[in-house]
Formats: structure tokens, sequence, C-alpha cells
């Protein structure tokens, strides 16, 4: 069976409601009232064992910078090393100084494939800046 999510506080539910029986957002309303870069850092939040990596990698390719703060959040809570990856090379694409200055905090990181996309991520930003 399908599960449905509340997509303001991720309340989940076995039939498609019009209320959120947790929090009582209207969910179609809240949910269309988001732009596309929105609905994705709403996704990020989804708690499920397994955030799709396409999330983090369609942000970065969005070139948007408001989901670097989300972006960063996962970096820091991911037990997914492949998703803290994914967030990773997507904060690089979004380029914005916020989103650099973490990647430079991370250069240390204790995971090796971390610490080399992150490596090369600022090699190539000092490239063309
Ligand atoms: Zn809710």
């Amino acid at each position: 069976m399908p599960r449905f999510f509340c997509p303001a506080c991720w309340h989940d539910f076995d039939e498609d409601l019009v209320h959120c029986p947790s929090c009582a957002t209207e969910i179609l309303i809240f949910w269309d009232s988001k732009d596309r870069v929105e609905k994705l850092v709403l996704a990020l939040h989804r708690p499920e064992p397994t955030t799709p990596l396409r999330i983090p990698w369609l942000l970065g390719k969005m070139g948007d910078s408001r989901p670097v703060a989300a972006l960063i959040e996962t970096i820091r809570s991911a037990e997914d090393i492949y998703l803290a990856r994914a967030a990773v090379r997507a904060l690089g694409e979004t380029g914005s100084p916020e989103a650099m200055g973490f990647l430079e905090s991370l250069s240390h990181h204790p995971v090796k494939m971390i610490r080399r996309d992150v490596l090369k991520i600022l090699e190539g930003s000092k490239g063309v800046g």
C-alpha cells in the first residue's frame, strides 16, 4: 500500500487526506504553494531510510543558492555516505560562497571519498573564479 506524507511535518498515513491529521496543514495547498526548488528541499527532509540521491543532484543542477543551507544540513546529518557525497557535489554545483566555505571546512573529512570530492571541487572553483 502506498504511504502518504505530510510535506510540512512528514507525518505519514495510509490514505490521501486533505488535511494532515498531525499538524492540520492543508496538504495540497501547502504543496502547490511551493516552487520546484522548495519542493526538492522539502523532499530532502523526507524521513526515509534512503533519500533518493537524485534530489541533491537536481538541486545542484538548478543553480539556485536557496538549497545551500538544506544541503549543508544533509551533509551534517546524513548517515548515508552516498547521500552526503551527493550533497557535497550539489553544493559544489551551486558555487555559492557559503557552499564553498562549508566545503573548505570538509577538506579534512574522515571519509576519503568525501575528502576527495571536496578537494576536486575546491580546485575546480579556483581555476574559474
Ligand atoms: Zn503535518
